[in-house]
């Protein structure tokens, strides 16, 4: 078997002097599902560990229709104006279900992709919610090696997705609507406990004074949930994407996060137990993988089935069967 070779000094020091081109390569090795080139991506992303850790980690969500792209575009824009480089990444749950995408295709975010100090990688769309998860993860890091100062993650709020990102991110931001009044009832609380911020997008116009009324309903909400972070109180604020008002006051709410987690330690922690999630979650995903990836366990599994079906077995000892049948193979 031919084996695939790359100048691996070339790519690191690329990725490192910013070529964009190098870095979509490198992350295109580590979503492969090839072994040879997953193979060289984990080797690239080895190398580039080192030079990884400094960037904040911003992830956003929302229900479609929200502004996130709206949002992330104008948020990026001014991020790069103000000299910070800007990576943006999905994790998008709709693809690796369905092949299908709630956050859309490449065409988003159209001018932040075209800025030079701007990245932008859709969402992986093979696999599972769990792989596209450690995929995004080592994407990520690579970005930071690459020297992006500023992570966004964008996600929708669907199924795990959302705990996903939350678990990957140092700051997590809520991007809601205004007419609190049905959404607030539908919105599950789970989700607001998971923010740092509530962003009403959309005050602008007519639909102005409605984002004030909003975001004071968020408050009193909030003020009876436990916060995200130890030691911060997330706060509710208004802003329009379109218009870009308030985005300015966003990104002072997460360098204020940021400064007081770092002082209190929290930051710090939270990233190191998040590692470490991340490791408990890849070794589960390799269990689950390598059991059901096996013809005899699957053949077992099957037969087993049958007995537990016909009343022949217990379930209990199916399962003892097919776990020690498997310890023999
Ligand atoms: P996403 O599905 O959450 O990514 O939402 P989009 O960014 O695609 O925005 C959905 C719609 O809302 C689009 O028609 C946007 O132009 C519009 N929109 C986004 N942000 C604002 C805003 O701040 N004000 C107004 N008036 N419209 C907005």
């Amino acid at each position: 078997k031919k084996k695939l070779l790359i100048d691996e000094e070339e790519y690191i020091r690329e990725i490192r002097s910013g070529s964009r081109l190098h870095l979509a390569k490198a992350i295109t090795f580590i979503e492969s599902t090839v072994s040879d080139q997953q193979v060289i991506g984990q080797r690239l992303l080895k190398q580039l560990l080192p030079y990884t850790g400094n960037s904040i980690r911003i992830g956003i969500t929302g229900v479609p229709g929200a502004g996130k792209s709206t949002f992330i575009e104008a948020f990026g824009k001014m991020l790069c104006d103000q000299g910070y480089k800007v990576a943006v990444l999905a994790i998008d749950p709709s693809s690796s279900l369905t092949g299908g995408s709630i956050l859309g295709d490449k065409t988003r975010m159209e001018e932040l992709a075209k800025n030079p100090r701007a990245f932008i990688r859709p969402s992986p769309s093979a696999g599972t919610l769990g792989g596209v998860h450690k995929k995004s993860r080592e994407t990520m890091l690579l970005c930071e090696a690459a020297g992006y100062d500023v992570i966004l993650v964008e996600t929708v709020g669907v199924g795990q997705s959302e705990t996903i990102v939350r678990g990957m991110v140092d700051f997590f931001l809520l991007l809601a609507l205004t007419g609190a009044g049905d959404e607030l009832q539908g919105m599950k609380k789970g989700i607001m406990e998971l923010a740092d911020a509530i962003v009403v997008n959309k005050a602008d116009g007519a639909n102005e004074k409605l984002a004030k009324k909003t975001v004071a309903e968020y408050k009193q909400i909030l003020h009876f949930l436990a916060p995200s972070t130890p030691n911060w109180t997330t706060p509710a604020l208004a802003v329009s994407s379109l218009y870009k008002k308030g985005l300015d006051v966003v990104w002072n709410t997460i360098l204020s996060f940021q400064k007081s987690m770092l002082e209190n330690s929290v930051w710090e922690n939270r990233r190191k137990e998040q590692t470490v999630d991340w490791y408990k979650t890849m070794i589960i995903d390799r269990l689950y993988d390598d059991f059901f990836s096996s013809i005899e366990k699957k053949q077992s599994m099957k037969e087993l089935e049958q007995l537990v079906r016909g009343e022949q077995m217990t379930v209990s000892q199916a399962v003892d069967e097919l776990f020690s049948s498997n310890s023999k193979q």
